[in-house]
């Protein structure tokens, strides 16, 4: 198979790396094929999960049919580079939904089970990986493993989370969402301070299937950590405004605009992201009566604008997502805002959610507790340096950050986040006992073994 030699990054544009692609264009030709491999789906994750410097990367994006849909029971079977989008064209209209989604739509099988991706709805309905009923692993020999939680248990929850570092996943049966209508039921509340938004998060009055709350990252003093509390759920058809009750599983195609070329780095700087904020929160925080929105709307309020990473310009942007556990998450999320507003670093799209219990994957991010994520400009070493200070803050306080959004943890606070790293290594050794598959990631974290 042809390859490509190409510089490529995953979706906060840093770091950039010189990688050799291939393209297998059918399920079959998915093997790892050389010394050194990792799988990418659509690039989605921010840092350098995906990339594979002086390495080989399988794109899985041409993997992409559909092998079966059980319309009566929800249970769809596809190749692992389906994206969410194609998914959801094919099922909303049939009534089904996925049961975890993350914030956007363009984002491969495969890439939600390697991250375990969650969603809005952690606290009620786990991780992707609840959802999973099986998958197909393609190890390092071309041996091809049927894994569930009760086939091959140990290489199943090795992969949900495993960041691709235990195989290829060739194709995934899973069992969707009954839903009524492609609406949601949703509901706006302003919080003034971190506090408050603690309450109205942990608060069944306030709460929903899906609910998260957006922060403004730039708020001060007593106003630290305001937010908008976002709450909703799948409407019934029936409950809709005459209008939408016509044809309630379809919706009309979205326009998306594209940001044509990279923005000058100055564009997102403490000014202006302060004053879109403040604009923010003024807005949705106003919306307090219920109001019934479209799920793209609602899920995906990022995929109107087509590469929107580019509003960072060349230079990219970091994104940094961490939990910490319930016990100590209001004080540890203080610190956190108050070691970013001390740092006067810009940031922007702050988001907050509570999460429910860990998982059985060893390297799955969520734990119950609170997640925090926010977007920050790249400015080189100031940044880094200010990143490592909220790395030992989540630490002291028990809590780790998201593998799939990261381009720069240290491996021992890697090592410190993740203990249960330990159970994992002996699973992966079994499936790739000469570690042929490796990212730029994995080395970096020394997941290899290596300290
Ligand atoms: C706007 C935006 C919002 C997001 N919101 C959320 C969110 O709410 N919750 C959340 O959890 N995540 C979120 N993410 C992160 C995203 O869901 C994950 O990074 C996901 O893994 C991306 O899928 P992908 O297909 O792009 O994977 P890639 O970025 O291509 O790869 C990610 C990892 O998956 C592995 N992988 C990909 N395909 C395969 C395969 N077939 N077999 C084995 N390994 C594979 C890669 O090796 C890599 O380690 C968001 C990302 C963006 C850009």
């Amino acid at each position: 198979m042809k390859t490509l030699s190409k510089e490529i990054a995953g979706w906060g544009r840093y770091p950039v790396q010189r990688c050799e692609l291939e393209r297998p264009e059918r399920h079959a030709e998915l093997t790892a094929r050389s010394a050194s491999v990792i799988a990418r789906g659509q690039g989605r994750s921010y840092g350098d999960a995906a990339l594979n410097e002086g390495g080989r990367i399988v794109l899985t994006e041409r993997i992409n049919r559909f092998a079966a849909f059980d319309t009566t029971q929800g249970i769809i079977s596809a190749e692992a580079g389906v994206t969410l989008a194609e998914l959801l064209a094919v099922s909303v209209p049939r009534g089904w939904f996925p049961s975890v989604t993350p914030g956007t739509q363009y984002v491969s099988l495969g890439g939600c089970i390697a991250a375990d991706v969650h969603g809005k709805n952690h606290h009620h309905d786990g991780a992707f990986s609840r959802s999973v009923r099986e998958f197909e692993l393609v190890s390092a020999d071309g041996k091809r493993l049927r894994c569930s939680p009760r086939e091959n248990a140990d290489a199943f929850w090795a992969t949900v989370g495993g960041m691709g570092l235990t195989g290829i996943v060739g194709d995934v049966e899973m069992q969707l969402r009954s839903i009524d209508s492609a609406y949601i039921n949703a509901r706006h509340t302003a919080a003034k301070d971190l506090e408050q938004a603690f309450r109205f998060l942990q608060d069944a009055e306030h709460d929903a299937r899906y609910t998260v709350a957006w922060i403004d990252l730039t708020s001060r003093g007593a106003a630290l950590g305001r937010s908008v509390v976002m709450a909703g759920d799948h409407a019934a058809a029936d409950a809709l405004p005459r209008r939408l009750r016509t044809a309630p599983l379809l919706l009309k195609p979205r326009g998306v605009r594209d940001v044509p070329f990279d923005m000058p780095g100055w564009l997102l700087n403490p000014l202006t992201i302060r004053a879109f904020n403040a604009l923010y929160y003024r807005v949705a925080g106003r919306k307090r009566a219920p109001f019934v929105t479209d799920y793209q709307t609602f899920f995906y309020p990022l995929d109107a604008l087509g590469n929107w990473n580019r509003l960072y310009g060349r230079r990219g942007f970091l994104q940094y997502q961490c939990v910490v556990p319930t016990v100590t998450a209001l004080a540890a999320l203080q610190q956190l805002l108050e070691a970013l507003a001390a740092s006067g670093h810009p940031a922007f799209l702050g988001v907050l959610k509570r999460l429910g219990e860990e998982g059985a994957g060893q390297l799955s991010f969520p734990m119950a507790g609170y997640t925090l994520a926010m977007d920050l400009p790249m400015t080189g070493p100031a940044l880094l340096k200010l990143l490592e200070e909220l790395d030992a803050i989540v630490l002291r306080h028990g809590g780790r950050v998201y593998l799939a959004k990261d381009a720069r943890l240290a491996a021992p606070s890697f090592r410190a986040m993740y203990p249960r790293l330990e159970a994992w290594w002996p699973i992966k050794q079994a499936l790739d006992p000469d570690g042929v598959f490796s990212s730029s990631l994995s080395r970096r974290l020394s997941i290899g073994g290596v300290a």
